[in-house]
């Protein structure tokens, strides 16, 4: 089990596909220097598992799911926050850019340059697509969210409860009452 704790730095992707290879492992948040940028903290890791092989049109391929607890600064009151980033993504791994054109269109493509795929590049790409374009808390968890649910959601929703009749009067005028 203890092997299967840290990843590979690269792997040759095809080989790995030709054998079906599968892998487990992590990979720290501060070595992914790119994603840490849209970080609040860098800490913790990404749990990952990926399933290289190859599908009945030989193409080679890699399976793979990630869980990643990350430090998001939200945008409503600036305070850090955990966001949890749970993907499955479906690569198709290809030997240049001019390969994708005849890639299924149920893989996403993956160019793999000097016959080895950096895992952790990959696995940085997945995590920067599935970040909230705008990160924020729920708004009953956000101290500035839930003042404004305190202060002006409560009213507008008052204001329809409490004036039902008010718009009913004013629909049917004075022949009603
Ligand atoms: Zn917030």
């Amino acid at each position: 089990m203890r092997k299967q704790t840290e990843l590979p730095l690269t792997i040759d992707p095809f080989r790995a596909a030709g054998r079906a290879q599968q892998l487990a492992g992590r990979i720290a948040i501060a070595d992914m220097a790119r994603l840490a940028e849209s970080l609040a903290a860098s800490t913790g890791s990404a749990v990952v598992r990926l399933a290289f092989d190859t599908d009945e049109a030989k193409v080679p391929h890699v399976n793979g799911e990630l869980v990643a607890d990350l430090q998001l600064e939200c945008q409503r009151c600036l305070q850090s926050f955990t966001h949890q980033i749970v993907s499955q993504f479906r690569l198709g791994l290809l030997h240049s850019e001019a390969d994708a054109a005849n890639l299924s269109p149920s893989y996403e493509p993956w160019v793999v340059t000097a016959g080895e795929l950096i895992l952790r590049d990959m696995i940085e790409e997945e995590l920067l697509i599935s970040l909230p374009i705008v990160p924020m808390h729920d708004a009953a968890s956000c101290p500035v969210g839930a003042a404004q649910l305190d202060s002006s959601d409560p009213l507008s929703d008052e204001s329809q409860a409490h004036n039902p009749f008010s718009v009913i009067e004013k629909l049917c005028g004075k022949e009603t009452v």
